[in-house]
């Protein structure tokens, strides 16, 4: 009897579920999946390899932490873009920057001394932009040469030797990627491009601003932004911050002393400050530009984060926020626009773009 009991009720949700979406809940639904389509976050982490000033934390933590990092991002499939402290490279970090770039995510420029650009000339900065370029070649030439695949314009080249044209042979991949291997080995050459770009991401021309101060007048703007522009270098903005290195240091604290009710308090205090800072630049977009942009949050490769990083893809997730690669935040027609702040402060991109229509008239201000 019971039995027949729990089948009439089971028997009469399903029916009341199908009564439901006749009367147009999936459309709802629908509607609803593409409203949320369209909030999308890059998300960016400065200052690698790692960031600490405590002394405690040593080496051997750092790259733990580094590594957690890469887990739990690679468990969310997401891809991240990092921007390195050229001067804070060594090569027993190798390893560990050949793995980020190996799943996928962006390697970028961070200056080499993490330079503010208030305090030195234009020159002197785009000299340690070049400095830290260096440094980003040699670790993407030890990455190639890791992982068996041609680099270099002229390496694809040389290697089209074969009697079909349209195919090329490269030396043999990762093992572990066979299926891979056979698309790259048998994509034409525009195809090999994509497949290689789409597995890896060798591109190290983003830069991303120290302090975000992007030059204190017009004429330093003009030197840096021309040096990057010439170099195949892409500005990588910001439109969300997190003031981690607030929170970061009391973390490294809780954390040597292993005082996880103090750890947990520290990631929910930071989390709600990602959260809200998440509204305000999405309200600033929505009030200015009259619609969601693409946002770019900003936090630092450090303890904190290593740790707080999957419940902040998560709150986005469960937010209805798709996490996206920096390329595609880039493709946000509100980072074409013009930035007209020739101050010493290092503010947020949505507070300096301004929608100019380009006149030939229009004269550069060299204030100085
Ligand atoms: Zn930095």
């Amino acid at each position: 009897m019971k039995k027949i009991k729990n089948i009439l009720i089971v028997t009469l949700l399903v029916l009341s579920v199908s009564f439901l979406n006749g009367c147009g809940s999936s459309k709802i639904a629908v509607k609803n999946k593409k409203e949320k389509m369209r909030k999308q976050v890059a998300i960016t982490v400065d200052d690698l390899p790692f960031a600490s000033s405590n002394r405690f934390i040593t080496d051997k933590m750092k790259k733990e932490m580094f590594n957690r990092f890469l887990d739990k991002v690679k468990k969310y499939n997401v891809k991240v873009a990092g921007f390195l402290i050229g001067s804070h490279y060594s090569p027993d970090w190798d390893k560990y920057l050949i793995r980020w770039i190996k799943e996928g995510n962006t390697l970028g420029n961070h200056t080499y001394s993490h330079l503010n650009s208030n305090d030195v000339t234009g020159d002197e900065y785009v000299e340690d932009i070049g400095r830290c370029d260096s440094v980003l070649n040699i670790i993407f030439t030890k990455a190639r040469e890791e992982l068996k695949i041609p680099f270099s314009k002229s390496e694809i080249t040389a290697s089209d030797k074969t009697d079909t044209p349209d195919k090329l042979i490269y030396p043999t991949l990762n093992p572990a990627d066979s299926t891979d291997i056979k698309k790259i080995l048998t994509a034409p050459k525009e195809e090999f491009k994509k497949v290689l770009t789409k597995k890896y991401n060798f591109n190290y021309k983003y830069f991303r601003f120290p302090y975000l101060n992007r030059g204190n007048t017009a004429g330093k703007k003009y030197i840096i932004s021309s040096y990057l522009e010439h170099n195949g270098y892409k500005i990588a903005p910001v439109t969300i911050t997190s003031n981690d290195w607030r929170f970061n240091p009391r973390f490294e604290i809780a954390y040597l002393n292993k005082n996880e009710e103090e750890m947990k308090s520290i990631q929910d205090e930071y989390l709600k400050r990602i959260i809200r800072e998440t509204y305000n630049s999405e309200n600033y977009a929505i009030q200015t530009f009259h619609r969601e942009v693409k946002q770019i949050l900003l936090f630092h490769l450090n303890m904190l984060n290593s740790m707080t990083v999957n419940k902040i893809i998560e709150w986005y997730l469960d937010n209805g926020w798709e996490i996206v690669d920096l390329d595609t935040a880039l493709k946000d027609e509100v980072y074409g626009y013009e930035d007209t702040y020739n101050g010493k402060y290092g503010i947020p991109w949505l507070f300096r773009a301004k929608r100019i229509r380009r006149t030939t008239e229009s004269p550069i201000a060299w204030g100085n």
